[in-house]
Parts: C-alpha cells; sequence; structure tokens
C-alpha cells in the first residue's frame, strides 16, 4: 500500500478525524503515484494516522475513512460503509407517515461525497466527489441489494461538477443496471413527509428533488400559525406553505425566485386537498409571487403579516463569500423584523456550512439592534436526524434555525 507523510503542523485536525487533507498539508507521497488509489497516512514523525483515498486530481486531494491501522479497505469495506449508514436509519423504514428521508450523509457518515436520499421506493444520489463518482458501482450494488428500489437516480452536484471533473449528466439504474430512460418512463416520484403528499420530478428540481432536512422544523412551525397570516418567503415547493395550511393559517403567501417550484407548491395543495391531508379550501388562502427575497420584504405592508419564514438559498457557499452572505442574512432578518407584527413570529434559516450558531445568532442580534426592535428565541432549530452532525467534521452542522418572536 501507498504511504503518505503529513506536513509538520498539519496534522492536529486529521488525528482529531477530520476527513479532509488538501494538497498543502501533504509532504511526502511514497512511491510517487498519479492515479487514484488507497494508502496509509502518517504524521512526520512516521505515526500512523488513517487510512484514506488519494486522488491528485480531486480537490479534497486526501480522504481519510478509517483511523483504524488494521481495516481493510477493499470494496467490501466501502460496501460496509454503505450498509451502516442504512440500518442507522432503520426506524424510517417503518415510518408510516414519512417516506422521504437521507440514507447516506457523505462525511458525516464516513462516505466521501455522497448524498443519498429515499423517495419512497426510489433512491436519489448526489455525488460530489471523484470518491464517489468511483466507487459508485458498488455504492449502487449494496443500496439495489439492500433496499431492491424502483430506480435509482444519479445526478452531480453543480457546485463540484467541473473542480472534481464529474459528468453532470443525470443517469438511472434499475435493478443495479445502468438504464437508458424516455420521457414516458419517467414519471414524478410520490411520497409523504409528516403525512403529507409531495411529489419530485425526475432529474429536476434543487438537491434531489426536495428538502428533507427541513423536515422537523416545518412541523416546528404549526404550533404558531393557526387563524395567522402567514409570509413563506424562498418557499420552493411549498414545504412550510403546506404546514401552515394543515395548522389552519388564514392565508399564506409564497414568494420564490422559481416560478416553476411555485406552480408545483399550487399543484401540491390540489394533491393534498384530493387525498384529503388538508382541508377543501386551501388552495384559496394562497397567493404565490415569484420575486427576489431580498426586494420582496422591502416591499411589504407593515403589520400585514403574524408569521414569517425566511429560508433563503446556501448564501456564503465558501468561507470567502461569509461577509457578503451575512450582510444579506442581516438585511433579510432585518427588514422582517421591521415588518412583521408586534409579536409576531420569524422563523429563520442558514443553510451555509460556512456560517457557524453563534455568527448566525450574532448576526440576528445586530438585525434586531437595527430595527429596533426586541426579540425573543422561542425555539432552537438545525437538520433533521437523518442528516446527522459528526463533531470531528464541523463542515456537516450547516442547518441553523431560529424561531423567534419580535416585541416592539
Ligand atoms: N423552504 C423551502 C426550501 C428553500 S430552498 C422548503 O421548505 O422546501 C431555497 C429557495 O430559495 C429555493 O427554492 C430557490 O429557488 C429560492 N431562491 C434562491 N435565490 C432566491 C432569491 N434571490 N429570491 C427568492 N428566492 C430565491
Amino acid at each position: 500500500m501507498y504511504s503518505i507523510r503529513i506536513g509538520k503542523g498539519k496534522e492536529k485536525q486529521l488525528e482529531k478525524h477530520h476527513p479532509w487533507v488538501f494538497s498543502g498539508a501533504v509532504d511526502k507521497v511514497i512511491p510517487s503515484f498519479t492515479t487514484a488509489d488507497w494508502a496509509n497516512v502518517y504524521n512526520s514523525e512516521g505515526t500512523f494516522i488513517a487510512k484514506g483515498w488519494y486522488d491528485e486530481k480531486s480537490h479534497i486531494i486526501l480522504h481519510l475513512l478509517s483511523w483504524d491501522p488494521d481495516e481493510d479497505t477493499d470494496e467490501s469495506f466501502v460496501e460496509r460503509l454503505v450498509k451502516n449508514a442504512v440500518f442507522r436509519r432503520k426506524d424510517y423504514f417503518s415510518s408510516p407517515d414519512t417516506t422521504c428521508f437521507r440514507l447516506i450523509h457523505g462525511e458525516a457518515d464516513f462516505i466521501p461525497g455522497v448524498a443519498a436520499d429515499s423517495y419512497g421506493r426510489e433512491i436519489r444520489i448526489i455525488i460530489s466527489s471523484r470518491f464517489a463518482e468511483h466507487f459508485l458501482p458498488v455504492i449502487i450494488n449494496t443500496l439495489t441489494d439492500l433496499l431492491s428500489p424502483s430506480r435509482i437516480q444519479v445526478t452531480t452536484d453543480p457546485f463540484y461538477s467541473s473542480s472534481e471533473g464529474l459528468s453532470d449528466k443525470v443517469r438511472y439504474f434499475i435493478n443495479g443496471k445502468e438504464t437508458n430512460l424516455s420521457k414516458d418512463d419517467l414519471k414524478n416520484t410520490l411520497f409523504l413527509e409528516s403525512g403529507l403528499w409531495y411529489e419530485a420530478a425526475p432529474g429536476k428540481g434543487q438537491k434531489s428533488g426536495f428538502y428533507c432536512d427541513q423536515r422537523d422544523n416545518r412541523n416546528a412551525i404549526e404550533k404558531y400559525v393557526k387563524d395567522k397570516d402567514v409570509l413563506d418567503v424562498c418557499s420552493y415547493t411549498g414545504g412550510f406553505t403546506l404546514h401552515a395550511l394543515r395548522a389552519g393559517a388564514k392565508s399564506v403567501k409564497a414568494v420564490d425566485s422559481s416560478e416553476s417550484a411555485l406552480r408545483h407548491l399550487l399543484y401540491q395543495i390540489h394533491l393534498n386537498e384530493n387525498k384529503g391531508t388538508l382541508p377543501p379550501a386551501s388552495r384559496e388562502k394562497v397567493e404565490i409571487e415569484a420575486y427576489d427575497c431580498f426586494e420582496y420584504v422591502r416591499g411589504i405592508e407593515e403589520n400585514k403579516y403574524d408569521v414569517i419564514i425566511l429560508d433563503p438559498p446556501k448564501l456564503a457557499q465558501t468561507k470567502g463569500k461569509l461577509e457578503n452572505a451575512t450582510r444579506a442574512y442581516k438585511d433579510l432578518n432585518r427588514v422582517a423584523m421591521m415588518k412583521i407584527k408586534n409579536g409576531g413570529i420569524i422563523a429563520t434559516f442558514s443553510c451555509s456550512g460556512a456560517m457557524t450558531r453563534e455568527n448566525f445568532l450574532l448576526t440576528l442580534s445586530w438585525a434586531a439592534a437595527d430595527a429596533g426592535v426586541e426579540v425573543q428565541v422561542l425555539e432552537t432549530l438545525s437538520q433533521a436526524p437523518d442528516h446527522p452532525q459528526r463533531l470531528s467534521f464541523p463542515e456537516s452542522q450547516y442547518l441553523k434555525g431560529f424561531i423567534l418572536r419580535v416585541i416592539k
């Protein structure tokens, strides 16, 4: 097996099980090799740290996968990682009211660059690393053997496809074999979340088609919306809107820059009315508007809304973008705090991994001070537990949210 020596002073986080090694931390590769392969990784004194996957074409040149010197890093090792991730979700498979959940959450499940979601009997995988591309056949076969999915869809995270040299083609696998599917074969996938019905179009949509990391937070807002006027900002296909309707909101205004997401939101209200999971006249309570969220909140009437949900996209894609992103988060929240009714509720989120929970709270406190309001934090929210946060990999703690009461 190949050996890699880490430069002096660069080993600390790796010894604490952080899985990423960038090229600047690698001192020597023995013997030198240019193809991707497994390697034993040592510190500058020659002490074993971990076993990892070395690929100099990847923007993360070395992924550490096992800190056990006796681990057999072969294909069956990757198979075990996939099985363990799925077994950790065993309780989700028996849920009567939720069939959409995450099966593999990348590095937090010890599988670099692989996100896999279950949508009823279908599985959707998003890959963001060359490691994931290399081991895709093992991952597909293991998931197929374990779960017999109706099909597996594979897409690439657009943020990483060029830096990792990954194809952005949508691929489908049936019974473990790659299959060309025609448009007619590609029907929408129907699934349940917390007793509400949704549909995800194949190959399209954002993420793998739905943001199931917000599942528990959608339930959390239900207790604040009865008989209230609700504004759902960055609604996408209406996860929060459907919950607000179920919990008896007086009206819901849904705003998103994506017109197709908003049309799909209306379709999903009909779907739930037809299935009896939303009251019959729900559609009449809802207005949609395709608009930029920052501009939209500035234009809303003061004291119109009792509840405002702010779920913007990842504004800080990297740490370098954090300063601008912080300004944007502050602005969005400040304006919402100014416009909401006295005593109103804001459910506010940041899904930027680069923004820590502490920083987000600090940003909200600046927003409150500038808006001239007092704010009480009622609930602290996070990503659902099928998206676990691995302590040795802080990047896995990405979704932060707070339910706030604004006092004027
Ligand atoms: N709340 C949603 C998920 C939101 S994801 C749910 O529960 O499913 C973020 C959304 O913000 C996406 O739908 C995206 O289309 C939208 N978006 C991105 N930039 C935007 C902008 N500048 N203004 C309004 N919406 C935006």
